[in-house]
């Protein structure tokens, strides 16, 4: 079973600052770590492997320091780390991101499965995942909670929705996209640690990708922010209190009123 991990260097902080002036996210002077849903990924992708045997890759498409994230993956147990990383790929929204890491996928050749978190907590947007399955044209299972039943041909999936759950069976190939509930992962050993320290890491640019150069990078992004703001805070809202039907009409009068019904 062959396996892509794919994972996203993210800043170590929910206290985000955006500059005004690109709209984009300031990285600068602010520790990274693996999307913590994409640890998740990982412990999947490792689990699967050792059932069934194969390979666990980790990718991740970023500037040269997010070797330091693939390192902590090899020092979890994957088994190879690529870096997709040219200044070409640089301003990329999730569209031109999910084009770019779908050729680092094709290039490695025969994948069985593909795993992401769910989403990034920087970005947030939850699509790279279903981006880069509909560019392979593969099935793509979201808010997987739970994979049973995984054998060279395919697996039942568990989906998380609000209420409970759905269960999908699919084919591989797959993309699935992975919530923590799915499992605890490891911590690296000091071994794992010492040798993801001296491990190499394959470097692809656009041009080992054979890219489109009008498909990735600021180029190939199709998404413009037009302003970033920060949304009002909600006020407090009116309590009406006494009889229930008393209150159902005074809430009724209340939003015709404010021309909401
Ligand atoms: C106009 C525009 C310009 C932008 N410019 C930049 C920029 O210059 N630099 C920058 O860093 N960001 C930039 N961004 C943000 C960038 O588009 C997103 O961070 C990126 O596409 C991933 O989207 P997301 O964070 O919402 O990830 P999600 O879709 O929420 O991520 C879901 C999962 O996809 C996988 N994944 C996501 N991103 C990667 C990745 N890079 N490598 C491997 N796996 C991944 C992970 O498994 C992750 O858990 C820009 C966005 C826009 C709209």
């Amino acid at each position: 079973m062959n396996i892509v991990v794919c994972i996203k260097q993210v800043p170590d902080t929910t206290d985000v600052k955006i500059n005004p002036e690109t709209n984009t996210l300031i990285r600068e002077g602010v520790d990274s770590i693996i999307n913590p849903f994409d640890t998740y990924a990982i412990e999947e992708g490792l689990r699967i492997k050792e059932k069934l045997g194969g390979e666990v890759i980790v990718m991740t498409m970023g500037p040269p320091q997010a070797e330091s994230v693939l390192r902590e993956a090899l020092s979890m147990g994957c088994g190879e780390a690529i870096l997709l990383t040219d200044r070409n790929f640089a301003g990329a929204d999730t569209w031109a991101t999910s084009y770019t890491l779908s050729r680092g996928i094709k290039k490695i050749g025969e994948v069985d499965l593909i795993i992401c978190g769910k989403q990034a907590i920087d970005g947030d947007t939850a699509q790279v995942g279903p981006g880069i399955a509909e560019m392979l044209d593969i099935p793509c299972i979201t808010y997987t909670g739970k994979i049973k039943d995984i054998d060279e041909n395919g697996f039942t999936a568990l989906r998380m929705t609000e209420s409970g759950h759905n269960v999908i069976k699919s084919p591989l190939p797959a993309l699935i996209t992975v919530v923590k509930e799915i499992n605890e992962p490891r911590m690296p050993s000091l071994r794992g640690k010492m040798n993801a320290k001296k491990a190499d890491i394959t470097h692809y640019t656009a041009a080992d990708l054979a890219c489109n150069l009008e498909s990735i990078g600021q180029l190939g992004s199709p998404t413009v922010v037009r302003k970033i703001f920060a949304p009002p805070a909600k006020g407090k809202g009116e309590i009406f209190k006494g009889e229930p039907a008393d209150t159902a009409e005074k809430l009724a009068a209340e939003l015709k009123d404010k021309g909401i019904v």
